[in-house]
């Protein structure tokens, strides 16, 4: 049995080598304009790692296109002139690159038809696989460490301009390292971006940067914390209301989720976003509760401890459709 697994195990390593050399052919030898996109409301690995992947193929001679609007507390990364607005069609002989996306749908910036080739990379295990090349690593903690080894098949000579975004997509989706997903994998990829000059302590506090009104939209929403099914569940609710009284701080509270996550007892957190048209929840899970099965229940999906779904309806009827989800899968779990 162990050397089966150990045979898998290498044939999937040759596998996934296998196919980041066939996707670094073909960036390598592309002559035309490349463009590079993400899904839905971009999180530090989508943008960390299109950012990082656009930069390397420009440092190759490529033009290459991002057509990306970051949140505003990872604006900081790009220089004035790198990204650019949606693109309502791509260029001639244009190879497009969706990174971090698991579904065409969630696909955005681009129109997915009418590129020359389509090559998706991606870390989603629910992704279908969508373009002329797929590479899909469920067991990869980022899109971003993917680019990493991506460009170290392609031998490219790192630059700090080039880790620092990549670094920042492992940072963002490991929870700075504290999530399961982090393994000596992870840490030494980190570390060889590190090497590279990055001034870590100077980008990790950056990162951390929050406009004023985040501050304020923060204490909003905590007075609405909630706990659910004996205190398994905890929500919060981030109202249309609090938007028209605070402003667009909608933008950065991507981590409210991951503050509430911490109530003790808790093995669900949600965050509902009132948005026009529906309810954005962010969930995340523990101790192998899977919030891609709730949110695949809802019509969205993601990974087992962070996911996300959009529901139609009022925030009332979102957190009904929670709080039922939830229990269904909090049933799979007996305590
Ligand atoms: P977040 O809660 O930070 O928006 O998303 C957490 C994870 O779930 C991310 O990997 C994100 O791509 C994914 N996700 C969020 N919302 C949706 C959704 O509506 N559909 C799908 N398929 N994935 C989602
Ligand atoms: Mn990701």
């Amino acid at each position: 049995m162990a050397r089966m697994t150990r045979h898998v195990d290498q044939r999937g390593e040759t596998d996934y080598q296998a196919q980041l050399a066939a996707i670094g052919r073909e960036l390598g030898r592309w002559e035309g304009p490349v463009v590079l996109i993400s899904h839905v409301d971009p999180d530090g690995d989508a943008f960390g790692s299109t950012l990082a992947l656009k930069r390397a193929l420009e440092a190759l001679g490529k033009r290459a296109l991002l057509p990306l609007e970051p949140p505003r507390f990872l604006a900081f990364l790009a220089r004035d002139g790198e990204l650019s607005p949606p693109l309502t069609e791509l260029p001639a002989d244009c190879l497009l690159v969706i990174l971090d996306a698991a579904d065409r749908e969630r696909a955005t910036g681009a129109p997915l038809l009418g590129a020359a080739m389509t090559i998706n990379i991606d870390h989603h295990g629910t992704n279908d696989r969508f373009g002329d090349l797929s590479l899909v690593e469920p067991g990869k903690a980022a899109t971003a460490l993917i680019v990493k080894d991506l460009l170290d098949a392609m031998r490219f000579r790192w630059t700090v301009d080039v880790a620092t975004p990549c670094l920042t997509g492992i940072l963002t989706d490991t929870g700075n390292f504290r999530f399961g997903n982090t393994d000596r994998t992870v840490l030494e990829a980190a570390g060889a971006l590190i090497d590279v000059g990055i001034p870590y302590a100077e980008l990790t506090d950056r990162l951390q940067w929050r406009h004023p009104d985040y501050f304020r939209m923060l204490g909003e929403v905590m007075q609405t914390v909630d706990f659910h099914l004996e205190g398994r569940l905890v929500t919060a609710c981030l109202t249309g209301a609090m938007r028209e009284r605070i402003g667009e701080s909608d933008d950065d509270s991507d981590d409210f989720v991951g503050l509430i996550r911490y109530a003790e007892g808790s093995k669900v957190a949600a965050l509902l976003k009132e948005r026009p048209g529906g309810v954005k929840l962010s969930v995340r899970s523990r101790d192998g509760v899977s919030a891609q099965a709730i949110c695949l229940e809802l019509g969205g999906g993601g990974h087992v401890a962070a996911a996300g779904a959009t529901v139609h309806g009022d925030l009332k009827e979102a957190e009904r459709l929670l709080i039922a989800a939830t229990e269904r899968e909090l049933a799979r779990h007996p305590a």
